[in-house]
């Protein structure tokens, strides 16, 4: 990669701002690394569009993601560490420190690199579901349920996140559709005992979303087909909310870092460590498997410990 001109150089550069990112770089700092955290679009990540956080521990009355997210920064930020907003949009991890560009214009040099990147919401791929994405369509019910207020839609999944969107929505809406393709929930039994206690989700088993419907300005509704009778309805919904997983945010180094087949980060067994000496990588990039906040926090507590080792072997002359 060219570089008009060298910016700054940096002894830690971490890509990404959710729960992984900002644990890299309180450890970081507190390390004395002088870290550079880049946001991303969605500074404080996937956790700025949840609602309530019961499981992160330490918080025995629980915690929104966006408040959550907020204490994390201003954590990192008390030992030292430079968050700035920006967007990486080219690596180079061929030298012997690492280039990256932000932004298309921002260039930093880096001993080390933290990949923190994280996942971002899955589609169904109608090509209805985009005609009215942000018109009635949307992937987070916390952001956008609101604008539903009293109405009734439709959520299609049944993970964790579908069970959780689905009864956070069945607070602001009169009725919510859970679309489930196969004959059970894959999320959590806690999970499914909260959707099937709330009164007003009605629970589609065997049924996929064929079209979501619309007056070609907003959504009217959602054809959806029973995959065992092939049988078609269509429900009156003025929101279609889609939440059926996650792809990890990789593109950037497609052909430079190994990946598994779904794009997530390969890791070194037990360790943060990519295939680039001085490069790591935790949280959801690279999980596919947990991908809790506090196994992200976890796996960026390790690379910042990983980073500082590597950097001490190096500055030693190891
Ligand atoms: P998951 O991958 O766990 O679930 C995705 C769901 O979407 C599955 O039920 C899947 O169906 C369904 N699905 C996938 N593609 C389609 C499609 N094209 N049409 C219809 N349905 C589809 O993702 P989640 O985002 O729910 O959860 C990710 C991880 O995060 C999990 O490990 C989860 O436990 C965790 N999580 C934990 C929370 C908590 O503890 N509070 C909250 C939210 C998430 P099928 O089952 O048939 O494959």
């Amino acid at each position: 990669m060219e570089f008009k001109q060298e910016v700054e150089h940096v002894q830690c550069l971490i890509i990404g701002s959710g729960p992984a990112g900002y644990t890299a770089a309180i450890y970081a700092a507190r390390a004395d690394m002088k870290p550079v955290v880049y946001t991303g679009i969605v500074p404080g990540g996937q956790l700025t569009q949840t609602t309530e956080v019961d499981n992160f521990p330490g918080y025995p009355k629980g915690i929104t993601g966006p408040v959550m997210m907020e204490e994390l920064r201003e954590q990192a930020e008390r030992f030292g560490t430079s968050v700035r907003f920006g967007y990486v949009t080219k690596v180079d991890f061929t030298g012997d420190v690492h280039r990256v560009e932000i932004d298309g214009t921002v260039q930093v040099t880096a001993d080390t690199v933290i990949i923190a990147t994280g996942a971002t919401a899955k589609w169904l791929g109608l090509e209805s579901e985009q005609k009215y994405n942000g018109f009635g369509v949307s992937a987070c019910a916390v952001c956008d349920g609101f604008f539903f207020k009293n109405q009734e839609v439709a959520i299609v999944g049944a993970g964790d996140t579908a069970a959780e969107e689905a009864t956070y929505l069945a607070k602001l809406c009169s009725k919510v559709h859970m679309l489930v393709r196969r004959d059970e929930f894959r999320a959590s039994k806690a999970m499914v005992h909260r959707v099937m206690n709330t009164p007003n989700i009605e629970v589609h088993y065997n049924t996929e979303a064929k079209e979501i419907l619309g007056d070609g300005q907003v959504v009217t509704g959602v054809r959806v087909l029973n995959n065992k009778d092939q049988s078609e309805k269509d429900l009156e919904v003025t929101g279609f909310f889609v939440a059926i997983g996650h792809k990890p945010n990789t593109e950037l180094f497609t052909g430079i870092l190994d990946m598994d087949e779904t794009g997530y980060l390969i890791t070194k067994p037990d360790s943060t460590a990519t295939n680039i000496p001085g490069v790591f990588a935790c949280g959801d990039v690279q999980d596919n498997v947990f991908r809790q906040a506090i196994t992200a926090a976890g796996t960026g507590c390790m690379a910042a410990l990983e980073a500082e080792r590597y950097l001490a072997a190096k500055e030693s002359g190891e």
